[in-house]
């Protein structure tokens, strides 16, 4: 099969502008100017990108298995003690999915690695939703199931998501239409500040994280007494908890190839890392949720808020129509700009390559 795929030129950091460089890696990038069959087939050759694509493709099947398997076998949509679950399931299916995408058609142009990326944003946003509503569901220590934090707890979470993909989508390009440039390769917020557009997007993420899981935290490490739901889920929850933490570490380290730059151009650098970790974060996450889910269910119906539609798939549906907007909007005058100068890039476009 390899053999029917003519290989692309793969090229160094010198040889791309500077909107696709990543930190410490030499060697292995693509085109910055590939057709969308380039993309795709470059998944089939090592370069830099290859391994963080299949990282996230390949588990998108494995949590779209786990849905299809709650959706068909437990008749889960009569059933709305399952709707967070699901809700849950289905930004599993679709963070590492629309990562996926992001990285395999990053590489089509400088605008298009931009929107990609905005969608990757949107997709985590969407993510930490998911967590959010199971977490109200089946997560919440007896102590604090019915407080006033537990009634404004997925609205809160809702109204995060709005700025983490606002904040994370403003940390690449600045705000549409007043920051952007059209010497974007060049001049974007990313490359002017490098240090706080990091920062801006690691908080973006980290914020929403940190919210979803007060009540999570105060049941493992603070909670004492009655009401703490001490159960098996906890150390399930812990294992989650201690990835999360890596996972974090991996993002904004860069480690190792920070440590030795070029080395780990194709294998073993941090963005790859990181990935696989947040995968398996998302595994124990789910399992915990399940299991919480199982062995509370009895008590939780007659203790805890009505799961309604509402606080389930329409706060869901919410944050999809809202990010999209956001997205649509830091995307349009990209859109605008690589249409005007689509003719200009094609005849630019052995400056960068030689
Ligand atoms: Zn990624």
């Amino acid at each position: 099969m390899f053999s029917l795929i003519k290989l692309r030129r793969v090229f160094t950091v010198h040889q791309v502008p500077k909107a696709f460089h990543e930190d410490s890696i030499i060697s292995g990038y693509r085109h910055p100017r590939s057709s969308a069959t380039d993309c795709v087939l470059s998944l089939f050759q090592l370069t830099n990108e290859t391994l963080n694509v299949w990282t996230h493709f390949l588990p998108t099947w494995y949590f779209l298995w786990k849905l299809m398997t709650v959706l068909l076998m437990e008749n889960a949509l009569y059933d709305a003690y399952t709707w967070p679950l699901l809700v849950f399931l289905f930004s599993c299916c679709v963070y590492p999915l629309a990562s996926s995408c992001a990285h395999t058609f990053s590489t089509m142009s400088t605008c298009a690695r931009h929107i990609c990326y905005f969608f990757d944003y949107g997709a985590l946003s969407l993510y930490s939703l998911g967590s959010a509503i199971s977490y109200s569901a089946y997560v919440f220590p007896d102590a604090w199931v019915n407080s006033t934090f537990h009634a404004y707890y997925i609205p809160v979470a809702v109204l995060n998501t709005i700025i983490s993909t606002s904040l994370s989508c403003y940390s690449r390009l600045g705000l549409p239409f007043l920051h952007y440039n059209h010497d974007i390769d060049e001049r974007f917020s990313e490359r002017q500040s490098p240090r706080l557009s990091k920062v801006l997007r690691i908080l973006a993420f980290a914020f929403p994280y940190l919210f979803d899981n007060i009540p999570l935290f105060y049941r493992l490490f603070l909670c004492v007494g009655e009401g703490c739901t001490d159960n098996e889920a906890n150390s399930i929850h812990v294992h989650h908890t201690l990835l999360a933490y890596l996972t974090a570490f991996l993002f904004a380290t860069h480690l190792p190839e920070r440590l030795a730059p070029g080395r780990f151009d194709y294998i073993g650098h941090s963005h790859q890392l990181f990935h696989v970790c947040a995968i398996i974060g998302t595994h124990f996450q789910m399992k915990a949720i399940e299991a919480d889910m199982v062995l509370r269910r009895s008590q939780l119906l007659v203790t805890a808020p009505p799961i309604t539609f509402n606080n389930t798939v329409g706060s869901a549906l919410v944050c999809v129509c809202i990010s999209l907007g956001i997205i649509c909007l830091y995307s349009l005058p990209l859109l605008q700009w690589e249409g005007v100068s689509k003719w200009s890039f094609m005849v630019n476009r052995n400056t960068f390559i030689n």
